[in-house]
């Protein structure tokens, strides 16, 4: 059985809800029969990094190394591993294990296994018990079922986001099978709510982005989108009722949904991605025009791979700002501000080199 030697790697994350991520240096386990290292090129902030650094959720343990839409070069292999090779682009997105038996893994949602699946940061190993660090890292060891193939057509530094942001809104268009003639609202346009529009637009969809930045109108218009409304105007937002097949809402914050179930028609579903929160009471006014208010996690590993391979294939990219490890804090400031266009990207080797 391999085991190799652990692996000390440089990280920055969280020692404290102050949120200030800082260089902390961690331990990779040696290699497992099943497990693969990765050195890491590029990392992604998602607002759910921000949200755990800061503990805005109140159950972050620290220290946290955030970070999870890693892509990377294969590095050294587990003796069991047949899957991957020593130098091909691969990617972890927000999990790293689950069970792998019960019924939603078996059916590919191991996101939802029913034992828990393993976060890529802040989970428990389920072998060792040990916490998993996430991929502000220069490198990392993963079970090689949960490392995906980058394809060849992708940049590493745009398959990054693809991990979380662009399978958290694919996979909701996916499931409530948007198409053409779908008319389709995306709420927030930050990391997810941008793949959302590219995603709805490429299949087919008629979409309108809701936002409160007028700032963003130009852009809307350019990732794709047909229209562009502004939240806070609530002549525009009542002007368009009962219009829409489906909302896609990426707010990272605790919000009335009411105004969005609003835009819906019959059986018009708001599927919510961005706020894990409690919600504000909403009235059961949803039997009118048998309206669905859903939820939506990630996506798993099959749906994950397909969705790489789609963008590939079809010329699908995020819109990306490098930033060097070091400046992450003013990175998680901006987005705080919705000042991100659309997803920061780091670029690993300011670590490497550090
Ligand atoms: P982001 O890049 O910061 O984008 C969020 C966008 O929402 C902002 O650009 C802004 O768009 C809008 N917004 C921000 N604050 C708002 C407020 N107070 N009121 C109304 N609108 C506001 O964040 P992200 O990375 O896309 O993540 C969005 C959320 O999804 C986070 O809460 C994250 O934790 C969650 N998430 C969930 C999953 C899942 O599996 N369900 C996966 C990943 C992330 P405008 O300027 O257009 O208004
Ligand atoms: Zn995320």
């Amino acid at each position: 059985m391999t085991q190799t030697n652990e692996y000390p790697t440089r990280a920055y994350g969280a020692s404290d809800s102050s949120g200030r991520i800082a260089r902390m240096d961690i331990v990779r386990r040696g290699l497992r029969e099943d497990d693969v290292l990765i050195d890491i090129s590029h990392c992604g902030i998602c607002h759910s990094d921000l949200h755990t650094a800061r503990n805005d959720w109140g159950r972050t343990t620290y220290p946290v190394v955030p970070g999870h839409e890693i892509v990377g070069t294969v590095a050294a292999l587990g003796d069991g591993v047949s899957r991957h090779e020593i130098g091909d682009r691969v990617a972890i997105g927000c999990i790293v294990d689950a069970c792998m038996e019960c019924s939603h893994c078996e059916q590919g949602l191991e996101q939802y296994c029913k034992q828990g699946m393993v976060g890529t940061y802040g989970g428990t190993d389920r072998r060792d018990g040990s916490k998993t660090h996430g991929g502000y890292s220069t490198r990392i060891v993963c079970r090689d079922e949960f490392v995906l193939k980058v394809p060849e057509a992708l940049s590493s530094e745009h398959c990054a986001p693809l991990l979380c942001a662009g399978i958290t809104t694919y996979s909701p268009l996916r499931t409530w099978k948007v198409g053409p003639g779908s008319k389709v609202a995306v709420a927030g346009l930050g990391g997810l709510g941008h793949m959302g529009v590219k995603f709805a637009v490429a299949m087919g969809a008629e979409v309108t982005v809701l936002s409160r930045s007028a700032d963003k109108r130009a852009d809307a218009i350019a990732l794709g989108a047909h229209d562009f409304l502004i939240t806070t105007d609530k002549a525009a937002m009542k002007a368009q009722a009962a219009t829409f097949d489906m909302v896609l809402n990426t707010i990272p914050v605790r919000h009335d949904v009411t105004p969005y179930l609003h835009l819906l028609g019959i059986d018009g579903v708001q599927v919510l991605v961005g706020m894990i929160d409690m919600m504000p009471e909403v009235h059961t006014g949803l039997f009118l025009g048998r309206k669905v208010l859903a939820g939506s996690g990630i996506g798993g590993l099959a749906e994950t791979q397909e969705m790489l391979d789609l963008c590939a294939e079809k010329n699908i990219a995020p819109e990306i700002e490098m930033i060097a490890m070091q400046d992450v804090n003013t990175a998680y400031d901006r987005m705080e501000e919705s000042d991100v266009k659309y997803r920061f990207v780091i670029d690993m080797k300011s670590l490497q080199e550090a």
